[in-house]
């Protein structure tokens, strides 16, 4: 599943290919929006929140896709043979004189105007790897994160689901988008490792200052693979289930986050991330 980092590279090459060029063809292969006509439209720009991407055009409608679980954005040069757009899991094409954006496997897919594109995007939390995320301002993304996460902690968990009395699984908060929106199991199994948590320390145990550096830690990261390309970093756990873990070599362990239907897997050293240490080495101002 594609994470923040991903997404936003996808942003920023649908940007360079379609930003101030009119539209020459678009066909929205999707039964609700197949005959909405954008041709002729000059793409304003492609933004990202969490895993949206956002074709906003200059007559003041977006185009919202997602990627869900498999979709891609390829950038074909037009003409080409990879333009034609024949294979049938194609969902849309926006092409112009020179490049052409082939959308495959797409998970969504609406057309609004773009003062309402809010709407579609639900209770999304701040945007981790928005610009000015982590501004030392009480208004920023990150504080505004940290708050939602911690207040969704005292409910039990953003959907009620746990005992409030116990607070919410770390892992679960991160991963729900509602706090934050751009991490998925990749960069929440990696940040609990980086600061040793148990992946289901709740986030009462570590406070503001705790899911502060987590969230710090999952923007450095995913920044970082968007600067090298993703799948070029090292991982510690992600994907590793019971290889030796590179710190203390006990093997790396698979749990599981969420509650049927929501469930997700979990990456963790069950040594560097013991429960009961939601004061692990790494992990700073914990209470
Ligand atoms: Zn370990």
């Amino acid at each position: 599943m594609p994470e923040g980092d991903v997404v936003l590279l996808t942003a920023r090459r649908l940007d360079a290919a379609l930003r101030g060029r009119p539209l020459d063809r678009a066909e929205l292969r999707w039964p609700t929006a197949f005959e909405v006509d954008l041709v002729g439209r000059t793409v304003r720009e492609v933004a990202m929140y969490g895993k949206h991407l956002l074709t906003r055009l200059d007559d003041d409608r977006t185009l919202r896709t997602h990627l869900r679980m498999d979709g891609t954005w390829r950038i074909a040069r037009t003409g080409s043979a990879q333009a034609r757009a024949r294979d049938p899991r194609v969902r849309a094409v926006l092409g112009n004189a020179t490049w052409t954006c082939v959308g495959t496997d797409l998970g969504m897919l609406d057309v609004v105007r773009t003062r309402d594109e809010r709407t579609l995007l639900g209770d999304l939390g701040p945007d981790l790897l928005a610009d000015g995320f982590d501004a030392p301002v009480r208004t920023a993304g990150l504080e505004v994160a940290v708050g939602r996460i911690l207040a969704a902690d005292a409910a039990g968990g953003f959907r009620g689901e746990h005992d409030p009395a116990a607070g919410a699984p770390l892992v679960e908060l991160l991963l729900s988008q509602r706090g934050v929106a751009g991490i998925g199991t990749i960069y929440a199994a990696e940040s609990l490792f980086a600061h040793r948590l148990w992946p289901w320390t709740p986030a009462r145990a570590i406070g503001p200052d705790g899911v502060r550096d987590v969230l710090r830690t999952a923007r450095r990261l995913e920044l970082a693979a968007v600067a090298t390309g993703p799948q070029t970093q090292e991982r510690f756990v992600h994907g590793r289930e019971g290889r030796p873990c590179r710190v203390c070599g006990t093997a790396v362990q698979v749990g599981v986050a969420n509650r049927s239907p929501y469930e997700r897997p979990v990456f963790w050293c069950p040594v560097c991330q013991a429960p009961g240490q939601p004061t692990g080495a790494r992990s700073s101002g914990a209470p």
